[in-house]
């Protein structure tokens, strides 16, 4: 990278450094490839500080590769909790209490798990140390994308500090409402559900054994997922997706009566549930943009696709984007970003983000029936679906995105 009166020359611009977007920096950077990634808002590296995500990710097993590649994997195995249980239980009868519930065990595929779970500030702590490392990567926080011009022959971005970048490829991972997106004339379509999520993390006295496990029973999934102990006790995260009114009503709730409506909504699988981590609110969307590629920009994660969060996809089918963004470039590094490379994205990513938001989509709204007939029939089909083992090995490999 040479500074030229104010000038910066860089192989990839990577507008965004959230959890996508820093991975995206460390795999680039660590083929090579010279790489500037910008952000206004520093990572909040620790749980306690305003700010923090409290959301979780569960890399599933495909996403391992790249984080691999980037050396990002060696950093993050120690604080892994891994999945080898993905349990489905519906609780849409008359009472709070499983009436229906299904395994399905990694072990029937693999002698690996189904992936492994990390808090997301745990991850940006362990991103921000790990792009220190990389030389050819140049990470700057408190800085937005504020402009974009392109040309056939490369990208002009400005920051909001007034410098000015050159790129080959200006790379958008600036989350669902992307700068960078709108700047180069990409439309969306965006669909809305009127419901939110709860993100959190709970304390609990049985163990999880490794076991995700997600509740149906109205107004969306209630979804535990496995974290590592916490002071010595049991520790999972939990997405607790309802109508929005219901989700906003229970983000406001005193501690005790939450834990006691966790307590009920949990069925009590895991014993009483203590909060130890504030609530986060999220609006739930579909939403896809309608191509992932313009003149010298690929969108990337949530600036190209956003789902409800069941079944772990989200962020895994982002590690698939940049996957596959980083094999065209390593194939051809002299051509990168050039309209060739960039319409080989676009068409092979974006047919299969549409087919996975169409079968999430189908899932989330299974999930908030609230009428007793629709959940009885959702109960219907998932046993009878579980009780073809083609069929099941067929949904645990096709929730990993394997063909
Ligand atoms: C409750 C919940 C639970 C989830 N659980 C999972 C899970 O278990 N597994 C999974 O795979 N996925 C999960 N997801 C989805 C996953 O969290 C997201 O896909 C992922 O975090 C999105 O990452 P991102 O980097 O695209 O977006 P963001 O995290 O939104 O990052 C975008 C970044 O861009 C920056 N930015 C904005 N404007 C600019 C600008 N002008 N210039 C530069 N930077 C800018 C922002 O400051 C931000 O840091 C979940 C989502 C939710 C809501």
């Amino acid at each position: 990278m040479s500074e030229q009166s104010k000038i910066l020359e860089t192989d990839i611009l990577i507008s965004g450094g959230g959890v996508a977007g820093l991975t995206a920096a460390a795999a680039f950077g660590s083929a090579g490839f010279t790489t500037i990634c910008v952000d206004p808002t520093p990572p909040v590296t620790e749980e306690g500080a305003s700010g923090a995500d409290m959301r979780s990710t569960a890399f599933l097993h495909p996403s391992r590769g790249v984080l691999e590649a980037s050396g990002l994997w060696m950093r993050l195995a120690p604080h892994a909790a891994p999945l080898q249980i993905m349990r489905i239980i519906d609780a849409g009868g008359e009472e709070h209490e499983a009436r229906l519930t299904r395994d399905f065990d990694a072990a029937d595929l693999s002698d690996e798990p189904f992936g492994w779970n990390f808090p997301n500030w745990l991850l940006r702590r362990e991103m921000v140390a790990h792009l220190a490392e990389i030389p050819q990567v140049d990470f700057r926080p408190g800085v937005a994308t504020t402009g974009l011009v392109t040309r056939e022959s490369g990208a002009e971005v400005t920051l909001s500090d007034g410098t000015h970048v050159r790129a080959r490829l200006v790379m958008a991972a600036d989350g669902r409402y992307s700068f960078v997106r709108e700047a180069a004339g990409i439309g969306i379509k965006t669909v809305r559900y009127g419901q939110k999520a709860l993100a959190f993390s709970v304390t609990h006295p049985i163990p999880h054994g490794n076991v995700s496990t997600e509740i149906h029973r109205s107004g969306g999934p209630f979804t535990l997922v496995p974290l590592p102990d916490r002071d010595g006790s049991p520790s999972s995260a939990i997405v607790w997706m309802e109508r929005a009114a219901e989700a906003e009503r229970l983000a406001a709730l005193p501690v005790e009566e939450f834990e006691a409506a966790m307590m009920e909504r949990s069925t009590g699988l895991l014993g009483p549930l203590k909060l130890v981590t504030r609530r986060a609110v999220w609006p739930m969307m579909t939403q896809i943009a309608d191509r992932f590629s313009a003149q010298r920009v690929a969108l990337i994660a949530e600036a190209a696709h956003v789902i409800p969060p069941i079944g772990a996809q989200g962020l895994n089918m982002s590690l698939a984007d940049l996957t596959f963004l980083l094999k065209l470039a390593e194939e051809d590094p002299a051509h990168l970003g050039e309209a060739k490379m960039l319409d080989a994205y676009h068409r092979r990513r974006w047919p299969e983000v549409k087919a996975r938001e169409i079968g999430i989509d189908l899932l989330n709204r299974a999930s908030m029936v609230e009428a007793r007939p629709l959940r009885d029939l959702r109960a219907g089909v998932l046993g009878a679906l579980y009780s073809l083992k083609p069929v099941r090995k067929t949904l645990m490999r096709a929730g990993l995105g394997v063909r």
